[in-house]
């Protein structure tokens, strides 16, 4: 089967025939319908999460079972959605109510199968979905109904869960809450979405990209701001001078969770969604700290629990009750998936999503 394949740090990624094992006991064969390109994929291929190569990419899809291995429970044809964290139910933190730190989290790169040449093959956070086809264990894979839209169904297991997560879970914004997001990915505007079906207000979207505007107010921002050096004053006007109640960073960099920080009003809370690099230090004064009173803490996939959230949100956009269209910027065969990396390194778009025929 068809792949895209990485063969070390920093080089381009292309599209090779790869060979993967028949599922084993607990494991099932999905056939992939629709995959999303992630940040974290570029962050494989500059090899900022430090993978093993050659890796296959992706770590958010839909599909369905195409063969179940020895001791599963779901039937071929069921449609699921792939989730790259799934607990072991068994760990500390399963245990005390954090499935999302589950100690058994994969790694960046897991074994599995070969190259066409024979060459040992790695798969991403041990699935590897941007592929035509993965073999999972069967709990990474949550079943969910059919006839889903495909490219909106594929983001639900990597940037919905995120967003909607940070927003519900982690931060839990109530109605009449004012709310910033910075950096408008994927995440981003999954976090508009959920802020504004959390009936919060204003909801500020902020990115360095102008091109971002419309994409914004369609995700449910009420304003869009540019960030500069007015970013403080132009959040504070709009807030009765205090600043948000919470502020959210969707990119992962030192910089933008210090705007983050100052966006914030004295009590208010930042929560620090984008993954970043371990050499970018923050700095904020002690006298800061104490006298903003402000909360500052990360969301890890959204402080959710996959096998719960992934079925209410497949749900609600069966229901029509969740629009994910405004996330997606288009969708493209497999072997146009490097030139659409390209084009989300550029921060051109929000999700671009790889589909698959029938
Ligand atoms: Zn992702
Ligand atoms: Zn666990």
């Amino acid at each position: 089967m068809r792949a895209l394949v990485v063969r070390g740090r920093g080089e381009t990624p292309a599209v090779e025939d790869v060979r993967l094992p028949a599922p084993g006991p607990g494991e099932l064969r999905v056939r992939i319908r629709a995959a999303g390109i992630c940040h974290s994929d570029l962050a494989m291929v500059d090899g900022t999460l430090a993978p093993a190569y050659p890796l296959v990419l992706g770590h958010e899809a839909t599909g369905v079972v195409a063969e179940a291995g020895p001791g599963t429970t779901l039937a071929v044809g069921t449609p699921v959605v792939l989730n790259w964290a799934p607990a072991c139910r068994e760990c500390w933190h399963c245990r005390h109510g954090e499935p999302w730190l589950c100690a058994a989290n994969p790694n960046p790169s897991t074994p599995r199968g070969e190259t066409a040449a024979g060459e040992p093959l790695q798969v991403t956070l041990g699935l590897g979905a941007l592929a035509e086809e993965v073999v999972v264990p069967q709990h990474a894979a949550v079943p969910v109904p059919a006839g889903l839209p495909p490219e909106q169904a594929a983001v639900l297991g990597c940037a919905v869960l995120t967003g909607v997560g940070a927003v519900r879970n982690t931060a839990r914004v109530a109605p009449g809450e004012s709310v910033a997001v910075i950096g408008l990915g994927g995440v981003g505007l999954a976090v508009l979405t959920a802020a504004r079906r959390a009936g919060a207000a204003p909801i500020l979207a902020v990115d360095v990209v102008e091109a971002k505007r419309e994409l914004a107010l369609a995700a449910g921002a009420t304003d869009f701001l540019r960030s500069d050096d007015r970013l403080g004053k132009e959040i504070r006007v709009r807030t009765d001078g205090r600043g948000v109640d919470h502020a959210f960073e969707c990119v992962g960099r030192s910089a933008t969770i210090r705007a983050a920080w100052r966006a914030t009003r004295r009590g208010g809370a930042v929560t620090v969604v984008g993954m970043g690099g371990k050499d970018d230090m923050l700095s904020l004064s002690a006298l800061d700290i104490f006298h903003s009173a402000r909360t500052l803490r990360s969301s890890v996939y959204g402080s959710t629990d996959p096998d719960r959230e992934v079925p209410e949100l497949a749900e609600a956009l069966a229901a029509g009750d969740l629009d994910l269209g405004p996330l997606v910027s288009g969708t493209v065969p497999l072997a146009e998936a490097p030139a659409a990396l390209e084009r989300l390194a550029r921060g051109e778009g929000a999700r671009w999503v790889v589909t698959f025929p029938d």
